[in-house]
């Protein structure tokens, strides 16, 4: 039948990007909308509750959190916190019986993962990760060239996302919140790699460096790290939260095919080796995702990037971690 009712959701936690995509993104939906907020800044609860109109019974903090089960205005919990609160409040969100959407990357390690997929399966919610990349059109249809051969067979992937990040203080510096490169952008390339390619690694072999080694002493400020495919297929990765770069390139037996930027929320552009152009589709991706992913709980389908997603890529950021510590090739 037509869908007749938006879907309310839930922002947990009020930062850049709650503040700066999410929420605007929000109102570019067709399928859901801003409903509540859980914060632990009453102040940003305030500007909040007047800038989108919250009312007062649909705001929390992280101690009445679980209150949330009992208010019928909420379907969807969307935790967008520090990475190592990923798990806990997916978890409460999932026994509060809400959906959860939760951003990239997934959790700190693989039982963790585990964890929130139990808890959603468990308590019938559905489970999305917050991989704008699998929405978006122009990564999509380079999946499709790919599983066509259009190129020819894909040999290599090369693969880099990182950013100059000159902050100090912050979370992504901690190594108890899940900070450094790898878990914040390593998990692209990686995502990338096993879309487009359609295929598992089975080992990974991986780098660790620093230009600002006193600053990046707990967490990773660079990683480099080469991903091993079963059929021969390799993936050149980097990921830095020194080093400004955003990119992959495939190259294929008959062609290539490159993106760069590949992950920036607006201005993709790439092309391929017989002139085929790659521009942004959409107005937003973060939009197009909840809409999506609003559209997979309204028709009861299955989600798009579901845990299993978030947990593989995690699967292999242990490996990596794993692999640079040691100087050895690990399996997967
Ligand atoms: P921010 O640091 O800007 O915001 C995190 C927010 O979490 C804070 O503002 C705060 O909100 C809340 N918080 C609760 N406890 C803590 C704590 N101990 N320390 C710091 N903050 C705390 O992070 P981002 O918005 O950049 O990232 C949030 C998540 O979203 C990350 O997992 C990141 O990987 C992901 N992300 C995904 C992107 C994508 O394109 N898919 C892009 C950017 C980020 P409050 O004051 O309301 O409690």
């Amino acid at each position: 039948g037509r869908i007749q009712r938006k879907l309310g959701v839930a922002l947990v936690g009020l930062g850049s990007y709650s503040t700066y995509q999410l929420a605007p993104a929000l109102e570019m939906t067709k399928h859901c909308y801003l409903a509540g907020i859980v914060t632990g800044t009453p102040s940003k609860a305030q500007v909040w509750q007047k800038k989108y109109g919250i009312p007062d019974a649909n705001i929390y903090n992280y101690e009445n959190f679980k209150n949330i089960a009992d208010n019928p205005d909420i379907d969807v919990v969307y935790v967008v916190l520090p990475n190592s609160m990923h798990a806990e409040f997916s978890v409460k969100a999932a026994y509060a019986g809400k959906h959860v959407w939760c951003e990239k990357p997934m959790a700190l390690n693989v039982q963790e993962c585990e964890e929130i997929i139990e808890a959603c399966a468990l308590n019938r919610v559905k489970l999305c990760i917050g991989y704008r990349m699998q929405h978006e059109p122009n990564t999509r249809q380079i999946r499709e060239f790919v599983r066509n051969d259009n190129y020819g067979s894909l040999q290599v992937i090369d693969a880099s996302a990182g950013y100059f990040d000159g902050r100090s203080g912050h979370w992504r510096l901690d190594k108890s919140m899940g900070g450094g490169a790898m878990y914040d952008m390593g998990v692209y390339p990686i995502n990338n790699a096993r879309f487009i390619s359609g295929q598992e690694p089975v080992s990974v072999m991986a780098y660790k460096s620093a230009f600002r080694p006193n600053k990046f002493h707990e967490v990773d400020e660079t990683m480099n790290f080469i991903l091993e495919f079963p059929n021969g297929l390799m993936a050149n990765c980097a990921t830095s939260l020194g080093i400004n770069y955003n990119r992959f390139f495939l190259t294929c037996s008959r062609g290539h095919i490159r993106l760069e930027p590949f992950q920036f929320y607006r201005g993709l552009k790439g092309s391929t080796s017989d002139g085929v152009q790659f521009r942004d589709q959409v107005q937003s991706q973060q939009a197009f995702q909840m809409d999506h992913d609003a559209m997979a709980i309204l028709e009861n389908r299955p989600v798009m990037v579901p845990g299993e997603e978030g947990l593989k890529d995690i699967k292999v950021v242990e490996a990596a971690f794993q692999s640079a510590e040691k100087g050895i090739r690990v399996k997967i």
